[in-house]
């Protein structure tokens, strides 16, 4: 099911065009209309960008969409392949600035024994189930160049915003991430937690959220396209409405009261707590679904089980599950990462409350793909040192 479409900004670029305005376009160079549909398809369903392949075209048009040019606005400049799977993608933009996308195959779990010849066992010799990458695939993308946000435990942060991304590099970033996919897996979700806070960049993200879920086009499910924000209030309420509560949100929450939060996330002094609260209790989620509130846990910052409590209280008629994400180790960072115990005594705490939480596998650590380590190094291509909360 696509996602409805909001008034949004002309488009800028021949991949950020709708059937409706391809075949305007296509009006215009004495096209009928229906031809608009048509290379819609082959760029958004079938990821053809070369005219010359689009075979149920004339010729002429295909002469003149090559004038028009249907190229990608990025390159993969790097491409980053991890043992579990995961491939980091470091892109390039037309102006040299550079963001990276990351493919996540999901990972299904394997019984060792199913063919009855593994050798892997644990101490007491029984056979132990193994995690492999399967075919549903996941592709974190992202929205701006660097972030005005500021949060203290994110390289994407301490880089400052140098841009926003338009609607058309946004997107391809999903085309380019499709091609890399191997023929047995599907890209099935895009999660918009790269570089960037999306709802900064509002129009662009729109855009692009309409292209991605386009029944002609690749036409992502609702429920599969997931937002990851800070807590721009006016911005949530205008997605409510724009999306009518179909957008998946996630809330890079991460403390409890609004000092702490604060100390560590710049936006909090200008949404509170409590605007933020009153915010997501507002949002028109459909039935059953939750709002996923991201808490990073840093030792000695929020880790403490006081926090879990204040937690539980805080969300109080939020509905909301909680992803717990240890912080993933950054190298020169003040901030450290917590303790594996107290990640599962937190977890615990917050379930006995009866709030649902669970702990994020944490894919690609070898590659540096987790939340707020991509794109860390500086334009001199030297690693930053992050400052303490
Ligand atoms: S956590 Fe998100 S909002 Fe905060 S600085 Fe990083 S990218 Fe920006």
């Amino acid at each position: 099911m696509s996602l409805p479409i909001p008034e949004l900004a002309p488009a800028q670029h021949p991949l950020e065009r709708l059937p409706e305005e391809w075949a305007e376009v296509l009006g215009g160079w004495g096209e009928p209309r229906y031809r608009g549909l048509q290379v819609f398809q082959w760029i958004h369903q079938r990821g053809v960008l070369d005219p010359d392949a689009m075979t149920n075209l004339p010729k002429t048009l295909r002469a003149r969409l090559r004038e028009e040019g249907l190229g990608l606005p990025l390159t993969v400049s790097h491409l980053h392949p991890s043992n579990d799977g995961t491939r980091k993608l470091l892109v390039r933009m037309l102006d040299g600035s550079e963001v990276e996308t990351v493919l996540i195959p999901q990972l299904e779990k394997v019984d060792p024994d199913a063919d009855g010849d593994s050798d892997e066992s644990d101490e007491q010799g029984t056979a132990t189930a193994a995690w492999v990458p399967g075919t549903v695939v996941t592709q974190c993308i992202s929205s701006q160049v660097g972030c005005a946000m500021g949060c203290v435990f994110c390289a994407s942060g301490v880089m400052g915003l140098k841009r926003h991304m338009t609607a058309a590099e946004i997107v391809s970033q999903v085309l380019l991430g499709r091609s890399l996919t191997t023929e047995r897996e599907h890209l099935r979700n895009i999660v918009l937690m790269g570089m960037g806070e999306p709802l900064h960049n509002y129009d662009n993200v729109a855009r692009a959220l309409v292209l991605l879920t386009h029944p002609e086009g690749l036409a992502l499910g609702k429920r599969r396209v997931t937002l990851s924000t800070s807590g721009l209030v006016p911005q949530i309420d205008r997605l409510a409405q724009d999306f009518d509560g179909q957008v998946q949100l996630a809330i890079s929450l991460h403390a409890v009261t609004d000092e702490r939060r604060s100390s560590i996330m710049p936006i909090n002094r200008k949404h509170s707590l409590d605007d933020l609260m009153a915010c997501l209790k507002r949002y028109p989620l459909p039935k059953r679904r939750r709002i996923t509130i991201e808490y990073t846990l840093i030792r000695g910052v929020n880790d403490d089980l006081r926090d879990a409590d204040a937690l539980v209280k805080l969300l109080r008629g939020v509905p909301a599950k909680v992803n717990l994400i240890p912080m993933n180790p950054i190298a020169d960072s003040a901030l450290a990462a917590p303790r594996e115990d107290g990640v599962t005594a937190f977890r615990e705490r917050l379930f006995e409350r009866g709030l649902s939480a669970f702990v994020r596998k944490t894919r690609g650590d070898d590659i540096a793909a987790a939340c707020g380590q991509l794109a860390y190094h500086g334009d001199d291509g030297r690693r930053r040192r992050l400052p303490v909360a």
